[in-house]
C-alpha cells in the first residue's frame, strides 16, 4: 500500500514537523508496507515495562528490508526525525520508542527470512530480525529436528531485540549469549543502506550490532547456528541454604566439560518463608511436589538459593540410563539431600516454559502492570558482597517476581560485539524481575533498583548493566568504559545522524546535510 503522509500531519501537532520534511518524505516514502498514525500507534508509545510512554509520529509496517531503508533514508533528509526499531516491544525503559519519530514494527517482516543452510556440515537458519525466537524454535524442531543452540528464558522476544542486547540464558556457559551464535546479519544502517555482513565481511558492522543496543542499524535478517534438538529435558530444582555453596557448585557446573555438567544451569533467590511469591512455593515444578520446610536447617538465614539444571536426553534412551546420567551430576553438589525437585519435559516444552507463566500472569492481570525490572552482570569478585547486602538485606522479602542468579563465562562472549561485561573470567548475571501492581509502589521500587545501583558504585562492585537504561552521556560513557571510543567511531561511520533508537538516549539526533 501506498502511504498517504498527509493523513499523519493532519494527525500530529503541526509544529513538530516542518512543512518541508513533510513533503519531502511524501515524496520519498513509497512504501509497500503500511504507516499508521494517531491513535493507534498507541502499542509503539508503550513497553512491557509500562514505565514510559512517548506518542510517536507514526508506526510502519513494512513489508521488508526495503521499506527500512526507505524510511530511514527519509528521516535523514529531515533535520529531527528519528527511526526505532520496535520488536516486541518488552524493553522495560522506553528503549524501543521514538518520541515524534517512527517506530518500525519489525514483527511485520517476521515471515520474510526462513532457510535453512548447511554449511562445511554446519546446520544454520536464516531468520527475519522481526521474528519471534519461540517461532524460530517451533519451526526449526517440527521442519528439521534442528534447534537455536543459545535462548532466552521466555521466548516471546524477537530474533533483532535480543540480539542488539546479548541474550542470555541457562545455555550461555557453553555457547555463549545468542550474540556469540550467529554468523551474518543483514542490517540497514543509519545512512540507509542495506548491508550483509559477518566476521570477514563488513566485520565492524557486524561485530558493532551485536550488543549495539540498536544504534548502528536495524537486523533485518540473521543466520542462527543450530546443533541437534534433544527430544526431552530433565528439570531439577535443589535448594542451599549458603550462598558460597550455591556459588561454588554452579561455578563447579558450569566449568567442567560437556560430557560432565548439566546443559543448562541457572538459579535463582528465594525468600525463606512461605510467601506464595518470593518464598517456597516458588521452588516446585509441578503441583504435586511439596516443598518440605522442616528439611530447612535451623541455621538458614532470610534468603534461600535454588540451583535449576537440566539435562537433555532422547526418547530412545532409557529411563535407567538418565536416571544414572543425573544422579552421578548431582551426587557432587552440596544442596539440600531432600529438597529436590525433578520433572521430564519435552525440549519445546521446557524452552517454552515461561510462556505458562505469561499465560498466568495475563489471566490474573499481572502481565500488563508494570515491571521496574533491574539485570545487572556482576563479577565474581563482587558477587558474594552484593549477595550479603541486596539479596539478604535489601531484598530479603522477595521483590514479588523472581530474582534470577546464574554464573556466565567471559570467554564465551566475543570481545569484538558492543557488549560490555565486567573483568574477570566468571561474572554473574542477577535479574530482579519485579511484578507489581500500577501506582505509588512502581516509584518506590525504581527508587529501590537507584539505590541498589549507588550502593554498588559506592562499594566499588565490578558490575554493568544489562539491558541498560542512562539518562546521561556521561553515564553511557562509564557504563561503555574503554570500549566507549569503539562504539562513537562505529556510531559515527554506521549511523552519523543518530537516527536510530533514540528511546536508549545515548546520542543527541544531529543533522548532516548532505553535498
Ligand atoms: P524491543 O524491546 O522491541 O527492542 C529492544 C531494543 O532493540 C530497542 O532499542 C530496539 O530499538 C532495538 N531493536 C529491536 N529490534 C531490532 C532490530 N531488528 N534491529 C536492531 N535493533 C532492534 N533477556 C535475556 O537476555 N534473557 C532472558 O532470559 C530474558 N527474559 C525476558 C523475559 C521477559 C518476560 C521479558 C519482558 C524480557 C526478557 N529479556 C531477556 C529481555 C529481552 O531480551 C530484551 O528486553 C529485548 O530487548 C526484548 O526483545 P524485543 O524483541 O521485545 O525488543
Amino acid at each position: 500500500m501506498i502511504a498517504c503522509l498527509g493523513r499523519i500531519v493532519q494527525d500530529t501537532d503541526a509544529d513538530s514537523i516542518p512543512d518541508d520534511d513533510v513533503s519531502t518524505l511524501s515524496e520519498s516514502l513509497d512504501l509497500q508496507g503500511t504507516i499508521e498514525s494517531g491513535g493507534i500507534t498507541g502499542v509503539a508509545g508503550k513497553d512491557f515495562g509500562g514505565l514510559y510512554s512517548v506518542k510517536p509520529l507514526a508506526l510502519i509496517k513494512p513489508s521488508g528490508t526495503e521499506d527500512i531503508a526507505r524510511v530511514v533514508n527519509a528521516a535523514s533528509r529531515t533535520s529531527h526525525l528519528t527511526v526505532a526499531a520496535r520488536g516486541n516491544g518488552h524493553s522495560i525503559n522506553g528503549q524501543a520508542m521514538a518520541d515524534g519519530g517512527f517506530v518500525i514494527d519489525m514483527r511485520s517482516t517476521e515471515e520474510n527470512h526462513f532457510k535453512p543452510l548447511t554449511i562445511d556440515g554446519s546446520h544454520y537458519i536464516d531468520v527475519s530480525g522481526g521474528a519471534l525466537w519461540e517461532d524460530v524454535l517451533k519451526r526449526c524442531v517440527s521442519m528439521f529436528r534442528l534447534a537455536p543452540r543459545s535462548w532466552t528464558d521466555y521466548l516471546s522476544l524477537t530474533v533483532g531485540g535480543t540480539l542488539s542486547n546479548a541474550g542470555v540464558s541457562g545455555q550461555a556457559f557453553r555457547f555463549g549469549p545468542q550474540t556469540s551464535n550467529v554468523t551474518e546479519l543483514e542490517v540497514v544502517t543509519g545512512k540507509g543502506e542495506i548491508t550483509v555482513c559477518s566476521e570477514t565481511q563488513n566485520s565492524e558492522l557486524f561485530f558493532g550490532a551485536l550488543g549495539g543496543l540498536g544504534q548502528l542499524g536495524i537486523i533485518t535478517r540473521a543466520r542462527v547456528k543450530l546443533q541437534r534438538a534433544p527430544d526431552m529435558v530433565r528439570w531439577i530444582r535443589v535448594v542451599y541454604t549458603e550462598f558460597e555453596e550455591f556459588a561454588r557448585d554452579a561455578e563447579f557446573l558450569v566449568t567442567q566439560e560437556e560430557s560432565e555438567s548439566f546443559d543448562y544451569v541457572e538459579g535463582f533467590v528465594f525468600s525463606n518463608s512461605d510467601d506464595p511469591i518470593n518464598g517456597w512455593p516458588s521452588v516446585p515444578l509441578d503441583p504435586d511436589h511439596e516443598f518440605n520446610p522442616a528439611y530447612i536447617p535451623q541455621t538458614a538465614g532470610s534468603v534461600l538459593y535454588c540451583l535449576e539444571v537440566a539435562l537433555h536426553y532422547r526418547n530412545s534412551d532409557r529411563p535407567s540410563t538418565v536416571d544414572t546420567a543425573v544422579s552421578r551430576l548431582l551426587e557432587r553438589l552440596g544442596s539440600i539431600q531432600r529438597l529436590k525437585f525433578q520433572l521430564n519435559v519435552s525440549y519445546v516444552e521446557f524452552l517454552l516454559r515461561v510462556k505458562q507463566v505469561e499465560e498466568h500472569a495475563k489471566a490474573n492481570g499481572n502481565w500488563d502492570s508494570p515491571h521496574p525490572w533491574l539485570n545487572i552482570f556482576i563479577s565474581k569478585s563482587s558477587i558474594v558482597d552484593f549477595d550479603r547486602t541486596v539479596f539478604r538485606k535489601m531484598l530479603k522479602d522477595g521483590v514479588g517476581g523472581p530474582m534470577l542468579i546464574y554464573p556466565l563465562l567471559r570467554s564465551k562472549w566475543d570481545s569484538r560485539t558492543s557488549v560490555v561485561l565486567p573483568e574477570g573470567e566468571i561474572f554473574y548475571i542477577v535479574a530482579l524481575l519485579r511484578f507489581v501492581p500500577k501506582g505509588p509502589t512502581v516509584e518506590k521500587l525504581v527508587a529501590q533498583n537507584h539505590e541498589i545501583i549507588k550502593w554498588c558504585n559506592k562499594e566499588g562492585l565490578d558490575f554493568k548493566l544489562y539491558l541498560p537504561h542512562y539518562q546521561s552521556k556521561e553515564d553511557w560513557k562509564r557504563h561503555f568504559g574503554n570500549q566507549w571510543t569503539r562504539f562513537v567511531e562505529r556510531k559515527t561511520n554506521f549511523d552519523p545522524m543518530a537516527i536510530l533508537a533514540p528511546g536508549q538516549k545515548i546520542f543527541k539526533r544531529t543533522h548532516i546535510i548532505k553535498p
